[in-house]
C-alpha cells in the first residue's frame, strides 16, 4: 500500500491511498480538487472510492468535483450523511468496510464534530484520525463534549503502539510548543520537537507519527482522567 501525502489549503493534508496497480485507489478528506486531480494525473492512478472523516468544508472541498471527474464513491458516516456532500457509502462505527483492494475498519470518535470517524487500515496498521486526533495534539471541541473526545482518543491510544498516524492538518510544531509549556521536563517530546522541526524546514510533512511517540509526547493522550484532559483543552483554546 502505498499513500501520497498531498498538502491542501492552507494546512490541510489529503491523502492519496493505492496499491501497486494503481487501479483502486481511495483518498481521505480531499479539501479541495485540484491538488488531487494533479497527483492522479500524474501518476495515472483510478480514484475509486472518497473517504470523509467529517463534514467540515476543509475536508470535503473536493467531493463534489473529483466524484465528477473520475466517478468515485463518496464514503462517510451514516448520521452525517445529510451533511456530507455527494455520500454514495455509509458506515457505522465498528464496521469493517472493504472494497477491492482494503479493508478498513471505523471508529466513531465524537468530540470536534458529533458525526466524526476514523478509517483504520488494521492490517497496514494505519489509522486515519482526520480533526480529532493530531501529532502533539487534538481537536478543537465543536460539536461534542469533553467527555466525548477524552473517550475518542481513548479508543485509539489503545491501538497496537506502532500504528501509523495521518491526521488531518500541520499544526505538530504549534501543538509541540503548547505540549512543551506544560511538560517542560519531557526528553522524549523534545527529541520528537526537534526531528518535527528538521522535516519542516526541509518542506516535508510531520505526519505521519506513531502511536507510541504520541502516548508518551502527546499531553492530550498523556491526561490521566477527564478533569485534566478538559483544562489542558480550554488552556490550548487560549494559548
Ligand atoms: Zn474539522
Ligand atoms: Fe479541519
Amino acid at each position: 500500500m502505498e499513500i501520497k501525502i498531498i498538502p491542501c489549503l492552507n494546512d490541510n493534508y489529503s491523502y492519496l491511498i493505492f496499491n501497486k496497480n494503481k487501479k483502486i485507489a481511495c483518498v481521505v478528506d480531499p479539501s479541495e480538487a485540484k491538488p488531487i486531480i494533479d497527483v492522479i494525473e500524474k501518476n495515472k492512478i483510478d480514484l475509486k472510492y472518497i473517504l470523509n472523516t467529517h463534514h467540515h468544508y476543509d475536508h470535503v472541498g473536493g467531493n463534489k468535483e473529483l466524484k465528477e471527474k473520475y466517478n468515485s464513491k463518496i464514503v462517510g458516516f451514516k448520521y452525517d450523511k445529510d451533511r456530507i456532500p455527494e455520500i454514495d457509502i455509509t458506515v457505522e462505527d465498528n464496521q469493517i468496510w472493504k472494497n477491492e483492494n482494503f479493508e478498513i475498519k471505523i471508529y466513531h470518535i465524537p468530540g470536534h464534530t458529533s458525526g466524526h470517524i476514523a478509517f483504520h487500515f488494521f492490517k497496514e496498521k494505519k489509522i486515519f484520525t482526520g480533526d480529532t486526533l493530531f501529532s502533539l495534539g487534538c481537536g478543537k471541541i465543536f460539536e461534542g463534549t469533553y467527555e466525548q473526545m477524552f473517550n475518542s482518543l481513548n479508543k485509539i491510544k489503545k491501538l497496537p503502539k506502532d500504528t501509523q498516524i495521518y491526521c488531518g492538518h500541520e499544526y505538530t510544531l504549534q501543538n509541540g510548543n503548547f505540549c512543551l509549556a506544560n511538560d517542560a521536563s519531557n526528553l522524549k517530546l523534545r527529541k520528537k520537537i526537534t526531528k518535527v522541526k528538521k522535516k519542516l524546514q526541509n518542506n516535508l510533512p510531520s505526519i505521519p507519527t506513531i502511536l507510541a511517540d504520541e502516548i508518551e509526547c502527546n499531553i492530550f493522550l498523556k491526561a490521566k482522567n477527564l478533569e485534566s484532559f478538559s483544562k489542558l483543552r480550554d488552556l490550548k483554546d487560549n494559548f
